[in-house]
Parts: C-alpha cells; sequence; structure tokens
C-alpha cells in the first residue's frame, strides 16, 4: 500500500503535466474549430486554423512551462549554492539546525545528535537539502523535460479534434466533432482525477461539464459572427 503510494506520487508530476497539456490542446482547438464550424467556415480553412492552433499551442505551451520551470530550478540551484556555502562557513550551527529538524520530528536530543553527526559525516550537504528545503530528487524541476511534455501532450490533444473535422463529411462534422471532444475530455478528466487520488467519475464530470460550457461559448460566438461579418 504504502509502497504504491510513493510509486504513485513519484511519476505523477510529469503525468498530470501531460494530461492538462492534453486537456488544453483539445479544448481549445475544438473550441475554435466548433466556432469556425458554426460561422460556416470551409474544410480548407478549419484544417489551416486547426493546424496553426496546434502549432501555435505546443510552442506557446512549451516556452511558458520551461520558462516557469526553469525559475523554480534557478531557485533550487540557489538553494543548494546557499547552503554548500553555509556547511562551508559554520559548520557547527549547521549541526545544530539539523539536529533541531530531527528533534521536532520526534528524535530524543541524543538520537538527533547522532543522526545529524552520521549524516554531516556521510553527505552534510545532501541532508540539509533533503531535511531542511525539502529537496527531493524525484520533484526536481526539470525545464526541457516539463516543455517537451506540455508541448507534446497539448499536440497529442489537439490532434483529436482536427482528425474529427478532416475525416468527416460537412454534414456530421459538427456532431462527430462534439462527440469526439466530449468523450475524450471525460476520459482525460477520469484519468487525471485518478491520477491525484480522486473519483474518476467525478473528475470526469467536472472536465465534461467545462468542456461542454467552452464548445456551446465559442458556438454561439462563431454563430453570431458568421451571421453579421
Ligand atoms: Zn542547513
Amino acid at each position: 500500500m504504502s509502497h504504491n503510494e510513493v510509486h504513485r506520487s513519484s511519476r505523477a508530476g510529469w503525468l498530470r503535466a501531460a494530461v492538462l497539456g492534453a486537456d488544453d490542446g483539445l479544448v481549445s482547438t475544438a473550441a475554435l474549430l466548433v466556432g469556425l464550424v458554426a460561422a460556416g467556415a470551409a474544410k480548407t480553412a478549419l484544417m489551416t486554423a486547426g493546424a496553426a492552433a496546434l502549432t501555435a499551442g505546443a510552442l506557446s505551451m512549451a516556452i511558458g512551462e520551461y520558462v516557469s520551470v526553469s525559475a523554480q530550478s534557478d531557485a533550487e540551484k540557489a538553494d543548494v549554492k546557499k547552503e554548500a556555502s553555509e556547511l562551508a562557513q559554520e559548520p557547527q550551527q549547521e549541526h545544530a539546525e539539523l539536529v533541531a529538524i530531527y528533534e521536532a520530528r520526534g528524535l530524543s536530543r541524543e538520537l538527533a545528535t547522532e543522526v545529524a553527526t552520521a549524516l554531516h559525516a556521510h553527505d552534510a550537504l545532501g541532508a540539509h537539502l533533503r531535511d531542511e528545503l525539502g529537496h527531493d530528487e524525484r520533484t526536481r524541476a526539470r525545464p526541457v523535460q516539463a516543455a517537451s511534455v506540455s508541448a507534446v501532450s497539448f499536440a497529442v490533444g489537439s490532434i483529436l479534434p482536427l482528425l474529427s473535422v478532416g475525416l468527416t463529411p460537412s454534414s456530421l462534422r459538427i456532431a462527430v466533432l462534439v462527440f469526439v471532444t466530449i468523450v475524450s475530455m471525460c476520459v482525460l478528466g477520469g484519468f487525471g482525477a485518478q491520477l491525484g487520488g480522486a473519483s474518476a467519475l467525478r473528475g470526469a464530470l467536472r472536465v465534461g461539464i467545462g468542456g461542454c460550457l467552452a464548445l456551446a461559448i465559442t458556438y454561439g460566438v462563431g454563430l453570431a459572427l458568421g451571421a453579421t461579418v
């Protein structure tokens, strides 16, 4: 049970980012296409706009994710530097700090001192990063990985509505597009909720309802613009 939980949390980070990215790609591209279909756009226009939405969205996700995760990574590196220099300059004080941390977690003073001394002899910096700052190899900020996961998952989500528009005759287009989008959204929402340990059904419904609203709104906007522009 506890082994399973550790395993789940170590992969949940990027997997959850992937689900969110796919969801973004799916909803934004589908909403755009629904709006264009409602405005009476031809297939060529739909495919061009959809492909542009996929590319622009994937790139913007990659850049946004890279910038934000890089900032996090810089902060982590600055922490490491600061901690290393404190250890070099004030080893005694740092040792006492670690003793206090273990005492606060429930060890006796003697045991806390013994543990801190042993860890200082083994890997002082590692012990401070882990137990004082909460750094963890499994959750370390990885900008390039985060950027590629977001871009690829956005593109994967985006391709579903694009294909439904490209592969269906115009009479069925809107129905197939809406159906494929809502089913995919519910699957993604359920999967995402389950990853976070929540109810898959509730996650599916929440995302499904949100997505339906997005589609309905852009359909309305498309109709209004198609009629007036
Ligand atoms: Zn420290």
